[in-house]
C-alpha cells in the first residue's frame, strides 16, 4: 500500500485501500464523481500545479535579486 496524491484534489490517500472507492489516480471522494467533471478537475489541479511552480520561480527570482 502506497501513499498516493489525488490527481483531481491534491489530497493524499492510500492506494489501494480495502473497500475504497480510489483508483490508481483518484481518491474514493474523486472517484466517485462524474467522469466529465473529473476531467475538469484533473485540468484544473494541472492548471494550480503550474501557477505555483511560476510563482515559485518569481519568489526564488526576487529573493535572488534582493542579495
Ligand atoms: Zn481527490
Amino acid at each position: 500500500m502506497a501513499e498516493r496524491a489525488c490527481r483531481a484534489c491534491g489530497r493524499p490517500y492510500e492506494y489501494p485501500e480495502r473497500k475504497s472507492a480510489a483508483t490508481r489516480y483518484h481518491c474514493a471522494s474523486c472517484a466517485a464523481v462524474e467522469p466529465n467533471a473529473r476531467k475538469a478537475l484533473d485540468l484544473l489541479r494541472i492548471e494550480i500545479r503550474r501557477l505555483h511552480r511560476r510563482l515559485d520561480a518569481i519568489e526564488k527570482g526576487s529573493a535572488a535579486r534582493d542579495e
